[in-house]
């Protein structure tokens, strides 16, 4: 039987025979943020972990790779409104992923890519990688997953062209790969406005998705599918294993 790829799933001697082996440690980030009428509020949590694992699956034999249990937790203020959700602040949070990174660093991992899985996330982890690079020893790298695919996520999707909020690119992953997480009966109702910055201002501001979306979704969950989730997740999935292969990436 082949070993899990999972952090989670190993012994602390296997994992300490991966660090020996130089492996790239895959550390998601996602949150746990409403996700409309019609999804669970683990959707960027399962998601993030769900294309890491198959990203170390397709790498297996080829290179040493290990993903980190996911921090679930994440920058969700915007979501709180409706219920369901967790977030942090911005201390707690760089000071949450500076612990994971220096308990990783402690077993002797050297490689290090972020794989976020949220939006709201995004600004935030890019503030924090100059502290990362000279508060650890790590070669520390950041993603956002769905960013890193966009090339391919663009050529899956109908109705919209990048990846929003419970919309029809995440309402097919999730059919893909955690469809018990997905209450069809609600699909109907699961519709919101296109973008959740209709018009640029300049400048820059707050708001709550409650402000814009009545249901708590952008984009149109009714164009979802399980077929369209199965190549989303390839396509998220190769994008990862990308990165975990260009020598650049990682100079
Ligand atoms: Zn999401």
């Amino acid at each position: 039987m082949t070993q899990s790829p999972m952090w989670k799933e190993l012994t602390a001697a296997e994992i300490r025979a991966l660090a020996a082996a130089d492996a790239t440690v895959l550390l998601p980030v996602a949150s746990m943020e409403q996700h409309g009428p019609h999804l669970a509020v683990g959707v960027d949590t399962v998601l993030c972990e769900g294309v890491c694992r198959l990203a170390a699956e397709a790498v297996q034999g080829e290179m040493p790779v290990i993903v980190a249990p996911t921090l679930w937790c994440g920058m969700a203020e915007h979501h709180m409104a409706f219920g369901g959700t967790f977030t942090f602040d911005i201390p707690t949070y760089r000071a949450v992923l500076l612990a994971f990174l220096k308990s990783i660093e402690r077993h002797g991992f050297k490689k290090v890519l972020i794989v976020n899985g949220h939006g709201g996330n995004i600004s935030a982890l890019a503030a924090f990688l100059p502290d990362f690079a000279v508060e650890t020893g790590l070669k520390v790298r950041a993603t956002t997953y769905f960013e890193l695919a966009q090339p391919g996520i663009d050529t899956v999707l109908e109705d919209q062209e990048r990846i929003r909020h419970a919309c029809e690119g995440e309402t097919s992953l999730m059919m893909a790969l955690a469809p018990d997480l997905v209450r069809h009966d609600k699909l109907p109702e699961a519709v919101g406005p296109t973008h959740s910055t209709p018009r640029p201002l300049g400048v820059a501001r707050f708001r709550s998705y409650k402000s814009f979306s009545d249901t708590g979704v952008v984009g149109d969950a009714r164009r979802a599918s399980r077929e369209k989730g199965e190549r989303l997740a390839v396509v998220c999935r190769d994008a990862i294993v990308g990165v975990l292969k260009d020598a650049e990436a990682w100079a």
